[in-house]
């Protein structure tokens, strides 16, 4: 339960080439001075705020600013990201002069790095760095290979509640943590996976748009194929999109699969045989050194039975060119020029409607994040995050649990023994600032300079056994999902935790210059998001420790559920484009967040305030500071593909309705003088209040 989605997520997972990342120049890297606190250039005094209170904060912004070229959006999170950015670009090519000792984290940084800035020697290498793989997916004599083939591939590279990456170009996604139903233990949770489109509904939707979609779907295939030299690449890719829809009909939906009261079927060894008949779990299990695990937790069992089945009915023969295709692009933007570009081609301009590349070095850094990025990022804070930050953050923390706790007592209809396992819950929450307190350890990973594609597996390869080493283990609530220079935030539901990456501490978010109504609308109201996951409407499943148990009244529970779907209807009710709507479900676990957290944080700081009073600034008192700079912070200019994207599969709503949570606040009436016939004029009854 992350605070944004990136632009592409299953992109960043799956493709290094297209993962999006910012674009300007390092030399404009600083955030620019007007972005402390309230930035009345960006503004559009024309519009009222009970209008369109986005537009009124950003109205000026969103005419001049440009998406560059090589990106999908742009805004606020855009330019901190570039501000990272432009620090780890430092850091890697400092380890990259190769003067660290071998075998140390630096050595390992600047050796991949390396390695992937090498294009000449990519290039003179062309597709042989993956051609063992293809041999051997070509040899595969029958289906107890298959089921090997396909458990001995499978990796630690899905996330279901903590930094939500629900998609994996592999057939099964393994994810390690906390059991649902018993605190005390890790288990290991199967996820669906295996399309190359963004999900079930790009291969089964009639509507026109997303049948063009599948025609360029197919189109990219072949070229992705007669690339590699297969003959036969047009019927290829003909069988494989067949395949893939076929594969899709067995997949859960994407709303489902947030949601943990579908997802969580703990299956025992013997139910995974007998639910999901045809694989050869034995192999599969013992390729994939799953073979002693006693149980496994089927997060979409229709899926699950449905590869099985898959393996059982399709000739091996369509086995073999699909697992083919899925290699050729993971593989794609490791390898030379042309098979970069194609894959961009389709992933980066057709899906996200980014007509250009972004510069290598900035693929570079995601591949070194991708593969050491905790390495990365304890360089990052050593060098660009100072224990007084740390302690001026840990304190807006401390106001606004307390906000949140005195919330939470004010709830007039919420019963005694519901308010007490609240409050529990709330004072158990562990809040990470910064960084974790213990590192990775990368010493048994190797990486060999000149090796990329090789280096990138055996980073996949590590990371897949140092997440299994947790089985048998207690879960460890110290660990942290996000890299310490993300420009992001989460809420770890099983582990009752929170995490504010140093990357996003950064101005427009965070900042010490800034009025404190600033500071507490941009980044306060973010650490209130993620104190709000704990109890929305996911959030609000786990108990204290964890454990996915209705600590609620019924009529309690009843209450909360009903003021969601209030909420849901607000949003459906959002169109961005005639065709297309907010998807009020899909986003409710976020909208509930956001508003929560804005309500949270802007009551902190009101208790934050001393006796004095705080400054006007460019004629905005206090209040209207704090609105607008929270409209400000979510400032976004998206492409309109890459929106239709985010409508679709994101489960964050688009920057500007996010914003709009406005609506539901008595003070932001005030502080506007907001009154009936303006468009985002609710009466009090209207307004929604979850916490
Ligand atoms: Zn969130």
């Amino acid at each position: 339960m992350i605070l944004r989605s990136a632009p592409s997520v299953f992109l960043a997972a799956l493709l290094a080439c297209a993962a999006e990342k910012p674009a300007r120049p390092a030399a404009s890297a600083a955030p620019p001075a007007a972005a402390r606190g309230v930035d009345l250039a960006a503004m559009d005094p024309a519009v009222k705020p009970g209008d369109d209170f986005y537009d009124y904060a950003n109205g000026a912004y969103m005419r001049t600013a440009e998406i560059p070229p090589d990106r999908s959006s742009t805004g606020a999170f855009l330019r901190v990201e570039e501000a990272v950015e432009a620090r780890n670009r430092a850091i890697v090519e400092d380890a990259a002069r190769g003067l660290a000792p071998p075998g140390s984290d630096a050595r390992k940084i600047g050796d991949l790095y390396a390695s992937y800035m090498d294009e000449a020697g990519i290039e003179a290498k062309g597709l042989d760095p993956l051609r063992p793989t293809l041999a051997r997916i070509a040899a595969l004599p029958d289906a107890r290979a298959l089921a090997a083939e396909l458990g001995g591939t499978v990796r630690a590279d899905v996330d279901i509640f903590n930094c939500t990456n629900l998609y994996t170009s592999r057939p099964l996604g393994v994810f390690v943590e906390q059991d649902l139903d018993e605190p005390s233990r890790n288990t290991v949770y199967l996820v669906q996976g295996g399309l190359g489109l963004p999900d079930r509904d790009y291969y089964l939707d009639a509507t026109p748009r997303l049948a063009g979609i599948r025609a360029q779907y197919r189109a990219h295939l072949e070229k992705v194929l007669a690339l590699a030299g297969m003959p036969d690449a047009g019927g290829r890719a003909e069988r494989v999109l067949a395949f893939e829809t076929r594969l899709a009909r067995t997949h859960g939906s994407r709303e489902d699969a947030g949601d943990v009261q579908k997802g969580n079927h703990p299956w025992t060894r013997a139910e995974l045989e007998q639910r999901a008949p045809g694989m050869d779990w034995d192999a599969f299990l013992r390729a994939a050194a799953l073979d002693r695990q006693p149980r496994f937790n089927a997060w979409q069992p229709g899926a699950l039975a449905g590869l099985a089945a898959l393996v059982r009915d399709e000739p091996l023969a369509t086995w073999k060119d699909y697992l083919a295709v899925r290699a050729l692009e993971r593989a794609a933007p490791l390898l030379a020029k042309a098979f970069v570009d194609e894959a961009f081609a389709f992933h980066g301009t057709v899906l996200n409607g980014t007509p250009q590349l972004r510069p290598r070095w900035k693929r570079g850094l995601d591949v070194v994040d991708g593969a050491v990025g905790d390495a990365v990022g304890r360089l990052y804070v050593q060098r660009h995050f100072p224990p007084e930050a740390k302690a001026d953050i840990e304190g807006m923390v401390r106001e606004i649990r307390a906000a949140f706790a005195r919330r939470i007592d004010a709830i007039d209809w919420m019963a005694p023994a519901t308010r007490a396992r609240a409050k529990e819950k709330l004072a158990a929450l562990q809040i990470g600032v910064g960084h974790p307190d213990r590192w990775v350890d990368y010493a048994g990973l190797e990486i060999a300079r000149g090796d990329l594609l090789g280096d990138v597996e055996r980073a996949d390869l590590f990371e897949y056994r140092r997440q299994l080493a947790k089985l048998g283990r207690p879960p460890d609530r110290g660990e942290w999902c996000m890299l310490p220079h993300t420009v992001n935030a989460v809420n770890l539901p099983v582990r009752n935790a929170l995490e504010f990456p140093a990357g996003i501490l950064e101005p427009p978010f965070y900042d010490r210059a800034a009025t404190a109504a600033a500071n507490y609308a941009a980044i306060g109201s973010t650490i209130g998001h993620e104190v709000s996951h704990a109890f929305d409407d996911q959030g609000a499943l786990f108990d204290a420790r964890g454990k996915l148990e209705n600590w609620w009244t019924p009529a309690d529970l009843a209450r909360f559920q009903e003021a969601g779907q209030r909420l849901a209807a607000q949003f459906d009710a959002y169109r961005p484009f005639p065709d297309a709507a907010v998807n009020g479900k899909l986003t409710l676990s976020e909208n509930i967040a956001d508003l929560a957290g804005l309500a949270a944080a802007y009551d902190g700081w009101r208790a934050s305030l001393g006796s004095a009073a705080p400054p006007r600034v460019g004629g905005l008192d206090p209040a209207q500071q704090f609105f607008v700079a929270y409209a400000q912070s979510w400032q976004t200019k998206t492409r309109e593909e890459a929106l239709r994207l985010q409508l679709q599969t994101d489960g964050h709503a688009p920057a500007r309705y996010r914003v709009q949570a406005v609506r539901n606040l008595d003070p932001w009436y005030a502080a506007f003088a907001v009154q009936p016939g303006q468009a985002l004029y609710l009466a009090p009854a209207e307004r929604v209040r979850v916490w």
